[in-house]
């Protein structure tokens, strides 16, 4: 038996990051930048009012008061989108609004709550009715003006190739004006079935079949991890049809089997996969899984890594997360694929009866303070609704017969 961590290694040694492409920065998010991205642009472009007020030359107001205010003439109104013609010069002020660039003479933006406007009065209502303003506090010079560039310098490195595009990244790009985005290209995942027994979902049942969930959770999660699924359907358990389908998933950048690698008497995919290109049969010393190929076919000068997950829907779904997702950040060009982890309390003993790696399906909340794990019922590694029910797996090491109730247990967070 190999233990998770080598047989993680083995995967990620044969996967590399893929190809850069420009996308639209919306459809990259989850994708890792490949240019250094410098702005062309100073970001405020201008000098521009942090408040909604009257912009003055600080000097003037020196000494204003509630008492004494200092009296402006108003030459003007400015919002945001505008720029102002004329000059704030000797005792007067520009009424404006936040964003506004500064007028030219003008230091300084004295807030409303700092005048003796009256409150709430409506922008554009104001030059009808009033051409002075009484400056009821000093401001300094600079007050609520946000300097030109203080986000951004024209020519500065903004985002760093290797940044992880996501929200806030989004967000600079579009404040650098750019809607396009060099990232490298999201793996393309052939996603196959294998099995006498299994049936699409739509489709009538006949007795003894079962309907294929593994597809669907293990195409979820390559869209999860950021890859795109191609499904490839089901294959029959015949050398014929294993090797027809497999070849309709060469173009991928990986392919993902499932079931058929277990000691089963109608397991042909062993003798497929060993046929068609390299392959691997492992035990790798965890529950649930344990059986679990890997291996590599040719296909026009590439070898497209297969990871072969077993054939029980849970044990599919935690080898995929081990094993799979890590193997599409890797092409992603993520190193991040290591899940944060919570210790929390086991509020019910978690057993690990042969010395393997247990990931117990667990819900994880925050109770009193503390972290809490309860499991989510029958731990079979058929029951698929204990997957659907938890947000995290419960790790027992590989050297520990189990996590009695009360104590803490590493909790790998899936959401
Ligand atoms: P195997 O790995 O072929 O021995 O299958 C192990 C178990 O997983 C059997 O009970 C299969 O019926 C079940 N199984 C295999 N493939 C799927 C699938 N795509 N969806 C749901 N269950 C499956
Ligand atoms: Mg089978």
């Amino acid at each position: 038996m190999i233990s998770v961590d080598e047989a993680r290694e083995r995967i990620l040694s044969y996967c590399s990051v893929l190809p850069a492409e420009e996308r639209p920065v919306l459809d990259a998010i989850g994708q890792v930048v490949a240019e250094d991205v410098v702005s062309d642009i100073d970001i405020p472009p201008h000098d521009n009012t942090a408040m909604d007020g009257y912009a003055v030359r600080a000097s003037e107001t020196a000494g204003a008061s509630d008492a004494a205010p200092v009296m402006l003439r108003v030459v003007g109104e400015l919002a945001a989108g505008y720029v102002f013609d004329g000059e704030v010069g000797a005792g007067t002020a520009v009424r404006i609004m936040t964003g506004a660039p500064m007028p030219r003479g003008a230091d300084a933006v004295v807030p409303f709550e700092e005048t003796d406007e009256p409150e709430g009065r409506a922008f554009g209502s104001f030059a009808k009715s009033r051409d002075v303003v009484g400056v009821r506090k000093a401001a300094g010079a600079g007050a609520n003006v946000r300097d030109a560039a203080e986000d951004v310098r024209r020519g500065q490195r903004i985002i760093a190739a290797g940044t992880l595009l996501q929200a806030a990244q989004c967000g600079v790009l579009a404040s650098l004006g750019r809607a396009r985005v060099r990232v490298h290209r999201r793996p393309l995942v052939a996603v196959l079935s294998t099995g006498d027994e299994v049936r699409e979902p739509g489709e009538p049942l006949r007795p003894g079949q079962i309907y294929d969930s593994n597809a669907y959770s293990i195409s979820a999660m390559v869209l999860e991890a950021g890859g795109i699924p191609k499904r490839l359907g089901i294959a029959q358990d015949t050398v014929e049809a294993l090797t027809a389908k497999l070849r309709e998933g060469l173009d991928a950048d990986m392919l993902v089997t499932s079931a058929g690698v277990s000691r089963g008497d109608y397991d042909v995919v062993k003798d497929v996969l060993a046929k068609e290109g390299e392959v691997d049969f492992w035990t790798v010393r965890m529950r649930p899984g344990k059986p679990l190929a890997f291996g590599a076919f040719p296909s026009g000068g590439r070898r497209v890594p297969h990871i072969g997950l077993p054939g029980n829907p849970v044990s599919s779904m935690v080898s995929f997360e081990l094993f799979g997702r890590p193997a599409i950040f890797t092409m992603l060009g993520r190193s991040d694929w290591q899940r944060p982890l919570v210790r929390a309390i086991a509020d019910e003993r978690i057993e690990n009866t042969d010395a393997r790696r247990v990931f117990a399906r667990a819900i994880v909340t925050r109770r009193d303070g503390r972290w809490h794990a309860v499991l989510t019922g029958s731990q079979g590694s058929g029951v698929l609704t204990s997957m659907a029910a938890g947000n995290a797996l419960a790790i027992v090491p590989e050297d520990l017969p189990g996590i009695a109730a009360g104590e803490e247990v590493d909790c790998m967070m899936l959401y």
